[in-house]
């Protein structure tokens, strides 16, 4: 899997167990850390330990710290409208569960609501709480607004843009936009210019339009690739008479032009729509994100959503609703150890493609897999510890073991 980098890398830590890393399962492997980075991977077999400290085995299988690239909150915070306590806990909660690169995602509001959150996440990256911020909106469809609030939705605005990006100080990652918006081909532009990953979503494009739309910003993004806003959901639907962006974005992601978000909870996917798409379009080109609101962790009841009031039952988040009809859904309640189990367990996907779906792929499409998003010689040494069933067991953040799954 990797080299033994140098004679002199003695690891302080030597893990043993099942590891799944890039794709791949070693039935009995070692990651060796030391200090905070990996220094080697391997079979166990293969392990030059004459001299190194005892191996750990620690759960069952070790598993790449998972990156979840669109993520509101969690353990009743969100990075909208949570106090810094609360966004930390909201980050904190989802590292103990193994995420340990969260992007924030911060949802559509008036722009001086968006600016205080931008200048409160950019702090949390300056902390290394976070790696990055997600922008969802607001050039958004209102007629694919799901929970973003309408009212607060603009035409691509290029001077707003500039003022959000300098509030987000470079830790602006990715945003999501609308294509078929006048102006929205110019905003990708600005976007890429800037290091910022284009996320089509909350659209109501056509086909063509869609298309034209990705094939532009995946040729200027950062990393040659666009990304799709959970693909399905907040998007004119896939028909066979009018594909729209569904289609669009899959043959993207099939050329490897995009990466598409599945939200694969339950509740916003079918299973059996995660699986078809993973088998479609393969897991390089799939990111599993969580798109998590502040119920993640805690008990169903009502909860707050960038302004908006967001009732959970069941683990089902959706917009308050005084009608008879139910509300929009309103984020997820999950954490991405919870997606990639769900994956496995009920959509019949391979746990390492499931992986390779929650932890280098979206690395390499924020252009920081050289660093994460892997267990390999050289990386960071963010490691998730998971039994049998997949549940946490520890987390390693840089080579520094997290006391305490909360
Ligand atoms: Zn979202």
């Amino acid at each position: 899997v990797s080299e033994f980098r140098s004679t002199r890398d003695v690891p302080d830590l030597v893990l043993r167990g099942r590891v799944v890393t890039s794709g791949t399962l070693l039935g009995d492997g070692i990651v060796a850390i030391s200090g905070q980075r990996i220094v080697w991977v391997g079979r166990a077999d293969d392990a030059p330990r004459a001299s190194w400290p005892a191996a750990q085995t620690v759960g069952s299988t070790l598993l790449p710290g998972l990156i979840d690239i669109h993520c509101h909150g969690g353990a009743g915070g969100t990075f909208s409208d949570g106090s810094g306590t609360e966004s930390r806990a909201a980050a904190h909660h989802h590292l103990a569960h193994g995420t340990t690169g969260l992007v924030a995602s911060l949802v559509t509001a008036d722009e001086s609501a968006m600016i205080t959150a931008l200048s409160a996440s950019a702090d949390l990256v300056d902390d290394g709480v976070i790696i990055g911020i997600h922008l969802e909106g607001p050039f958004l469809s209102p007629a694919r607004c799901g929970a973003q609030d309408p009212a607060h939705m603009r035409q691509p605005d290029p001077l707003m843009l500039d003022r959000l990006l300098d509030a987000g100080r470079g830790y602006v990652v990715s945003m999501t936009y609308a294509g078929e918006l006048a102006g929205a081909g110019k905003m990708v532009e600005r976007l890429t210019a800037s290091g910022v990953v284009p996320s089509l979503g909350h659209t109501d494009a056509t086909f063509a339009s869609a298309s034209s739309s990705l094939s532009a910003a995946a040729a200027s993004a950062p990393t040659g690739r666009a990304s799709v806003t959970h693909l399905f959901n907040g998007m004119r639907p896939f028909h066979h008479r009018d594909p729209g962006p569904g289609a669009a974005s899959l043959r993207a992601a099939r050329r490897g032009e995009a990466v598409v978000e599945l939200v694969a909870d339950g509740a916003h996917l079918a299973d059996a729509t995660v699986a078809t798409v993973l088998e479609l379009v393969g897991p390089p080109s799939v990111a599993l994100v969580t798109d998590a609101m502040a119920a993640a962790g805690r008990p169903d009841g009502r909860y707050r959503l960038g302004g908006r009031t967001v009732d959970v039952v069941g683990a089902v988040a959706r917009l308050t609703s005084a009608g008879e009809q139910p509300g929009a859904l309103a984020g997820g309640t999950s954490r991405l150890i919870d997606i990639v189990r769900r994956c496995v367990q009920l959509a019949g996907v391979d746990l390492a493609d499931a992986v390779e779906a929650a932890s280098s792929t979206p690395a390499r499409l924020l252009g920081v897999d050289r660093d994460r998003g892997m267990l390999a010689a050289g990386r960071r040494a963010d490691v998730l510890a998971v039994d049998d069933d997949l549940v946490p067991v520890a987390v390693w953040k840089d080579g520094v073991l997290l006391d305490q799954i909360a």
